[in-house]
């Protein structure tokens, strides 16, 4: 689960200070926030899909192992076979074998964040394997040995130059002179190299959006293409997803495409959708031999019943991610976790333990934006909290900060006591800031003061404003 070394509050500071880094977050409001805000006015059904969407997957949930043994039965009947993986190593050594059986040197990749939660890539290359990711932003990411910084676009923190001196130091073969100023020229250098890749690829492995119980078909949306071209031209297709993945219907898959794409990247559907039913059959121009899911749980299951279920409903559109405030300050790679932002968040502690993660729900505002744009009205604040408060109860969070909270909760349990402190404190720090009226360094907040003043407070407290607002009959 882990990504890369370190912890938020260590790499935020890197983070902070990249220019590169921050010009790419910057473009975030311009382009998915703004994008998803128009593809969701332009839908005036948009709010009640979300309705829908949310009930549907809840009712999935509530009879989760009967969807999945329907899901089974109709894989194994149109030919395909299902592997069942509780553990990552589990997913691992599955993907391994079928590989091996097919006497695979190359294996085409599709983007799948349920590849990078089991690592892998890391796994087969170890095996003796070549692995090559056929998603553009994957594609480059991998040139440079560097994890995903976000769940659907995962270079988003590098710009064209970047990518041109990746391309120029790993494709030796080519031309060292050979311009790529433009965007198009770095298109079609990849799309030259990633073709050859696709024609010659054994096993091709993909993720999948959904899986559809009724037919057994699995759901894949991309804008290259590249997920089809992995699926139809090796010998053997692997589908690695998630037992959460399940839908009941072609329908209810319909409904939630049409979420995710608005969602994610504020298109009204994305380039390519997908349906694929088995292997390949008599008379099909292509497809493959051998057609294998491999469903995993790797904690999923202890998540059912509990206060962390709803996570289960997501359909990783990234809109969460895209509009909050802390993953535009620091990015993806700051959280040194595959799942970033607020789906990261609740997601990674749950599947990989609170102990090394907690800080990850810390990482949050508690704004809510996360919840208002979610399309399966997930309510991740609540689940951020509920983190909190465990690592609280546990002990995991820091000393200073438990005993803070617990002068805190004394404090705000005994209201009389609050009203005569902030009485008596209000006044205090207002005369401290003196006529300045700000505060270039104050004790416990130097957090804040270390980069900006603090505004000392005026006039009455809230509490005495609201008691004579209420005086005066509301007026
Ligand atoms: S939590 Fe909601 S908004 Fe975030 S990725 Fe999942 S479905 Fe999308």
């Amino acid at each position: 689960m882990r990504s890369r070394p370190g912890s938020i509050k260590s790499n935020t500071h890197a983070a902070l200070a990249d220019p590169v880094l921050q010009e790419a977050l910057a473009k975030l409001k311009t382009g998915f926030q703004a994008k998803r805000k128009i593809a969701a006015a332009n839908l005036p059904e948009f709010d009640a899909l979300r309705d829908q969407a949310r009930d549907m997957k809840t009712m999935v949930l509530n009879d989760l192992d009967s969807y999945l043994e329907i899901f089974e039965s109709k894989v194994v009947e149109q030919g395909g076979q299902v592997h069942w993986a509780e553990t990552a190593q589990d997913a691992r050594d599955i993907v391994l074998s079928i590989c091996k059986k097919a006497n695979a040197k190359l294996i085409a990749k599709g983007k799948s964040m349920i590849s990078e939660e089991i690592m892998l890539n890391h796994w087969l290359e170890e095996h003796g394997f070549e692995v090559v990711e056929t998603d553009l932003g994957e594609y480059i990411i991998q040139l440079r040995k560097e994890p995903p910084s976000h769940i659907i676009a995962p270079a988003i923190h590098l710009n064209r130059k970047q990518v041109a001196s990746a391309f120029k130091e790993r494709h030796k073969e080519l031309n060292a002179d050979r311009p790529l100023d433009e965007p198009r020229a770095l298109l079609d250098e990849a799309r030259a190299i990633l073709r050859q890749k696709f024609l010659a690829a054994d096993v091709g492995i993909t993720g999948a959006n959904f899986l559809v119980a009724e037919t057994g078909s699995f759901v894949l949306v991309t804008n290259e293409g590249n997920g089809d071209l992995t699926q139809t031209l090796p010998r053997v297709h692997i589908v690695l997803a998630s037992i959460e993945k399940l839908v009941p219907t072609l329908e209810a898959a319909s409904l939630a495409v049409r979420l995710l794409a608005r969602s994610a990247t504020g298109q009204e559907m994305t380039s390519y959708t997908t349906v694929t039913t088995g292997p390949k059959r008599q008379g099909d121009l292509d497809g493959p031999d051998e057609f294998h899911i491999v469903l995993l749980d790797n904690g999923r299951t202890a998540m059912m019943g509990g206060p962390f279920e709803d996570m289960l409903r997501c359909i990783r559109c990234a809109a969460c991610i895209n509009h909050c405030p802390v993953y535009g300050a620091i990015g993806g790679h700051a959280y040194a976790s595959f799942y970033c932002g607020p789906m990261g968040s609740v997601l990674t502690p749950a599947l990989a333990g609170l102990e090394d993660w907690a800080e990850m729900p810390d990482a949050s505002t508690f704004c809510g934006r996360c919840e208002q744009v979610c399309p399966m009205r997930i309510p991740l604040p609540r689940m951020m909290r509920a983190w909190r408060e465990r690592a609280f109860e546990r002990a995991i969070t820091p000393t200073a900060t438990r005993f803070g909270l617990g002068v805190w909760g004394f404090v705000a349990r005994r209201p009389w006591l609050y009203r005569a402190l902030v009485n008596l404190g209000m006044p205090l720090l207002a005369l401290m800031a003196g006529k300045r009226g700000r505060f270039a360094h104050l004790p416990l907040a130097s957090g804040w003061t270390k980069s900006r003043d603090l505004p000392a407070p005026e006039g009455k407290t809230f509490l005495a404003q609201w008691d004579a607002y209420k005086k005066g009959g509301g007026r």
